[in-house]
């Protein structure tokens, strides 16, 4: 039981909050720590410390494997896998890079740090993210690149995507850093496209300390790849390609990731206990829906996403302050949509109305590795109290902002 009787005892109200530390929708995996220290030794014993020591080499072998690709580069981060991935991909000459509105809020500066300007496409209302149909609608004689991520939950649509960038002639690169252990009708997540991004950091399902790597089938662009993230220089040492810089990944967070990577098998269990837990819970609350995991294709169950439907009795924002002072750190879905922010660059945003319309009705709910099932069911208690006091958790509220 979550403890609340009355109104009052709610957090935001002056009461107790329900944890006493906070329960957030970051991953945070703590991998086998002797496991760590195993793979630590590969680059102490080597004396190896930095440019691709053993631990990375082997990372990159054991994610090819895990992913089914020929190729596996890693990087500091997802943000620099996915800008030098695009600088290697886009057309030389055009500009525009189509890319949803409603994603990952650093997804646009990636592509204007590279001096390219991002197109903001539709999402489809089922999946949260591009289709074929979105994405075509916004193809022009200056488009450079489709970047398609996969949404929070599930994927998005592959087959139609990798048809249309075949039709159109145009570079196609999945952002799968949502999507690692995912697989869809056309297959493995990592084997799609001409790349797909993923990341390392501690918030998602693979934690290296943070770091990211990109997978391919394609030799020239992983040689391109690995000589952009080491500035961009050949094997003698001269700077043949643009935009190089230093952004390799170091041995140290390799041997994270390669404990995490043992660990994931069973992550996905306990992920999938959690998702089963608050199924079986948020059935009996009222005016929400858990945007389900599709079982019929692979799936890391690992994020918990809720609708708040029309019946709902408050604002998206009055519950995540609610859930917030109770130290559950409930978050907006990738709010607000990236179209709808001030932006230091140049993008281009057609009209949005899907978009606009699915911007508040859902949110993201603790989940992860410090998050048990029983903290599950103090999340979901006080959701069903939220509904059932309604009406003077309201009329409080709104007193609170009129003082
Ligand atoms: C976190 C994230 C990234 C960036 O990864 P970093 O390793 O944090 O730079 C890119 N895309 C999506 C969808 C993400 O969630």
């Amino acid at each position: 039981m979550s403890g609340k009787k009355q109104v009052n005892d709610l957090a935001i109200f002056g009461g107790i909050p329900v944890f006493a530390t906070a329960k957030s929708t970051s991953n945070l995996l703590q991998p086998d720590f002797e496991r760590f220290m195993e793979y630590s030794d590969l680059f102490l014993q080597a004396q190896r410390y930095i440019d691709q020591g053993p631990a990375v080499q082997l990372l990159e072998r054991r994610l090819a494997e895990f992913h089914g690709v020929s190729y596996c580069i890693t990087f500091c981060s997802g943000f620099w896998a996915l800008a030098l991935t695009i600088a290697a991909l886009v057309i030389p000459g055009k500009r525009e890079v189509i890319m949803p509105s409603l994603t990952y809020r650093r997804m646009p500066d990636i592509v204007a740090w590279l001096g390219l300007i991002p197109h903001f496409c539709e999402v489809d209302s089922e999946t949260l993210s591009v289709s074929a149909a979105t994405v075509a609608a916004c193809i022009n004689e200056n488009t450079a690149l489709i970047l398609a991520p996969h949404p929070i939950v599930n994927c998005c649509d592959v087959g139609g995507l990798l048809q249309l960038a075949e039709d159109r002639k145009l570079p196609l690169v999945f952002d799968s850093v949502e999507s690692v252990y995912e697989s869809t009708a056309e297959g493995k997540v990592g084997g799609q496209g001409h790349a797909e991004a993923f990341s390392l950091h501690a918030c998602k399902l693979i934690n290296g300390f943070g770091g990211g790597y990109v997978t391919t089938q394609d030799t020239l662009l992983a040689n391109q790849l690995i000589s952009l993230r080491h500035y961009g220089m050949d094997e003698s040492g001269n700077v043949v390609l643009a935009h190089g810089m230093n952004a390799s990944m170091n041995d140290m967070h390799a041997a994270m990731a390669l404990a995490s990577l043992d660990d994931v098998e069973r992550q996905v269990l306990r992920n999938q206990k959690r998702y089963r837990v608050y199924q079986s819970k948020l059935a009996h609350v009222p005016g929400l829906r858990l945007v389900t995991f599709d079982e019929q294709q692979a799936t890391a169950y690992k994020n918990i996403v809720v609708e708040l439907l029309d019946d709902w009795p408050l604002s998206r924002e009055e519950t995540i302050r609610i859930l917030n002072a109770e130290r559950i750190l409930a978050r907006a879905y990738y709010a607000p949509p990236l179209h709808c922010k001030s932006m230091e660059f140049a993008f281009i945003a057609p009209p949005l109305p899907v978009t606009e319309w699915l911007a508040d009705r859902f949110m993201n709910l603790p989940c992860g590795h410090l998050v048990s099932n029983e903290d599950i069911g103090h999340i979901t208690d006080i959701l069903a109290f939220i509904v059932a006091q309604a009406e003077p958790i309201s009329t409080l509220l709104r007193s609170q902002v009129d003082s």
